[in-house]
């Protein structure tokens, strides 16, 4: 049973200036889950994620991290999270193992770097550059340098944003073995798809609140519970059905 509490955010606000995007969250994640801060544009998800990840100051509130009190351990907290880099921030004129060799060597952490690129399935391109791979690759090499310190908790901002369906696919997969090898995962999404697959638990944010926090099955059964019906489609065939009609056969048959 996941039952232990990895993560406590209490009563959580940050405002920048005049505007205040975090209005006094609170939540708890699991150790071992998926947890996803679900939410339009502008709702505070990636403002909450750094506040967790000790790379922006909060206003107010409180945030345990595996134990840890965010205000006085900082420093304990980044040794057991692994935070996602942007791919600016990757040296260009190394290829990936040496990168990984760089990031273990700062982390003062031995890491087998060939076995970390098979992982995230990128062992054929370990001497490749970064700026050489497609977004997906670089989405999956990221999460891949994330690993590096053996981190109990990562934290992902919209990993699949802008990536094609496969390579959504792919990325899906990879969250999911890191998961079962019994790491904790914080997602933010803007997809609903995404987060119904992949999520243990999503908290819904609007405009800095949190709207509804539990398991997408159970928050759809809710939904159900209080007579809600999907609208009808109104058409009754799609771009699909053109297609077929017009020549005859369906994509997938030749
Ligand atoms: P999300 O990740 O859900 O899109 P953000 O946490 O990025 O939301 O932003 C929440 C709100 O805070 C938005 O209105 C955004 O414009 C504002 N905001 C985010 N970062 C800053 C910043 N550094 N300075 C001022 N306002 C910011
Ligand atoms: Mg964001």
């Amino acid at each position: 049973m996941m039952e232990n509490i990895i993560i406590t955010v209490k009563e959580l606000v940050k405002k920048y200036g005049e505007l205040e995007a975090v209005k006094g969250i609170s939540f708890e994640v699991r150790e071992g889950e998926i947890f996803g801060l679900l939410g339009p544009n502008g709702a505070g998800k990636s403002t909450t994620l750094e506040i967790m990840e000790t790379l922006r100051p909060k206003t107010s509130g409180k945030v345990f991290i595996a134990g840890y009190d965010l205000d006085t351990q900082p420093r304990e907290i980044k040794k057991i999270i692994g935070v996602q880099l942007q791919s600016s921030g990757f040296y260009p004129g190394l290829n990936l193992l040496q990168l990984i060799e760089l990031f273990s060597g700062l982390y003062n952490e031995p890491v087998h770097a060939r076995e970390l690129l098979r992982m995230v399935n990128l062992e054929d391109k370990a001497r490749a550059k970064v700026k050489e791979l497609s977004g997906g690759q670089k989405q999956r090499f990221s999460i891949a340098t994330t690993l590096i310190n053996k981190p109990k908790i990562i934290f992902l901002d919209e990993p699949t944003t802008g990536l094609d369906p496969q390579a959504r696919r792919s990325l899906w997969e990879l969250i999911k073995e890191i998961r079962q090898k019994g790491t904790t995962v914080i997602i933010t999404t803007h997809y609903m798809d995404e987060a119904e697959y992949l999520c243990d638990r999503v908290a819904i944010m609007d405009e800095g609140k949190i709207i509804a926090l539990d398991t997408p099955d159970k928050l759809i059964d809710d939904l159900l519970a209080q007579g809600f019906e999907r609208p009808r489609v109104v058409k009754k065939a799609n771009l699909e059905d053109v297609f077929i009609h017009l020549t005859g056969h369906a994509l997938r048959e030749e």
